[in-house]
């Protein structure tokens, strides 16, 4: 087994660096890219760019090659326009923020809105880049809370309303899907998060918004009127998309100009413009995956209670699953026989990506022979 791109976590000689204080002991972003079999680490689709979409961006970004002599357009105004008309809810291109990645865009939002002084707040589990995007703008990061009476992982709008003035941050992050734990927020509880404080910016983060079961409201129906209100949003997800580093954001006009003033001049080369926005407009190929992922995520769902698991029911595309003796041997054991899962760091339990109907039966007999031979 090969192990591409190895986290550098543990470079060596980083002691004797004029490093930041505040960044020593801190460990970097580290999800393994292992070249094994079955990938599911990483919730990246499954799936291939289709064939005609993929020679459709190739045309595309031909086309500006032969202008890479200038700098690309520094307001990606064409790209701004297709996000929002691709979400609806009567959004103009001036509420648009786009980057290489909603990392990017996440960034620049800690970069206008955080910094040196200032304080985000997130409702842990969530995204792990969250605290690592927040201390790498100089902005403190305090853990929340998460878990109701029925649901470890669940949120109420009363408790996180109750945790905002407790500690009256700057930034709120709160990630709808959330990752890792799968389930989607209700909207009462971004309301909740918005009218508890006068003054933060409230993040919420929708990377996995397109895989939400019915029902499930985004919050962007929330944006008329709430100044403070920002959802994220990635192409790395259900547009299969995640190598051509395009996310983005939606929120009020004033939000994007702020993040003007942070962002590097031509941050979006003109090739990932031309790329994204010629996979916007083959948007219904694109996402044509959706269902058959959220089906193996159900699937995923309902297989597990019989290997005796503990499945948390998911919105996104993975599914995080409790009941294991010992996490880290049983991603071990899975690892051996060829399939990547995530640790995520919550005791007794591994989260797993929904990819390809034959990735979900190679991950499930996979573990069935892992927990057998653990309980042998
Ligand atoms: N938000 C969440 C919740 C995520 O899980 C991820 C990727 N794992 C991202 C944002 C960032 O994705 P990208 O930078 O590829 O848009």
């Amino acid at each position: 087994m090969s192990q591409a791109h190895a986290p550098a976590a543990t470079s060596s000689g980083l002691d004797d660096l004029p490093l930041r204080d505040d960044l020593r002991g801190r460990t970097p972003y580290g999800a393994p890219q292992l070249d094994v079999p079955v990938r599911l680490n990483t919730n990246e689709s499954s799936y291939d760019v289709p064939e005609a979409v993929a020679l459709e961006i190739v045309q595309a970004v031909a086309r500006e090659v032969r202008h890479l002599n200038r700098y690309p357009d520094r307001e990606f105004t064409a790209l701004r326009e297709d996000l929002a008309a691709y979400l609806g809810h009567g959004l103009t291109e001036q509420q648009i923020w786009a980057g290489n990645g909603s990392n990017e865009v996440l960034q620049h939002v800690l970069q206008a809105f955080g910094g040196p002084g200032r304080l985000a707040l997130g409702f842990t589990p969530a995204y792990s880049m969250h605290p690592i995007i927040t201390r790498g703008t100089g902005t403190q990061w305090l853990d929340g809370r998460r878990g109701t009476a029925d649901a470890a992982f669940d949120l109420a709008a009363d408790d996180v309303a109750a945790q905002v003035r407790a500690c009256d941050p700057d930034v709120i992050f709160l990630c709808s899907p959330n990752n890792p734990t799968g389930t989607a927020l209700g909207l009462d509880v971004v309301e909740a998060a918005y009218q508890a404080s006068d003054r933060a910016v409230v993040v919420v983060d929708e990377a996995y918004a397109e895989f939400a079961r019915p029902g499930t409201a985004s919050a962007l129906s929330l944006l008329p009127g709430r100044r403070r209100l920002v959802v994220t949003r990635t192409m790395s997800k259900a547009f299969a998309l995640a190598g051509a580093r395009l996310g983005y954001l939606a929120a009020d006009a004033a939000v994007s100009d702020a993040l003007r003033l942070v962002r590097l001049p031509y941050h979006l080369s003109s090739l990932t413009q031309a790329a994204a926005r010629a996979a916007l407009r083959h948007t219904s190929e694109l996402l044509s995956t959706v269902d058959a992922i959220k089906g193996q995520r159900d699937r995923i769902v309902a297989e597990l209670p019989a290997l005796g698991l503990d499945p948390v029911p998911s919105d996104a595309n993975f599914v995080l699953f409790g009941g294991l003796d010992d996490a880290d041997a049983t991603w071990q054991g899975l690892l051996g026989l060829g399939v990547l899962v995530r640790d995520v760091g919550i005791d007794h339990h591994l989260r797993v990506t929904a990819g390809t109907p034959d990735e979900t039966t190679a991950f499930l007999s996979a573990l069935t022979r892992v927990t057998e031979q653990e309980n042998r």
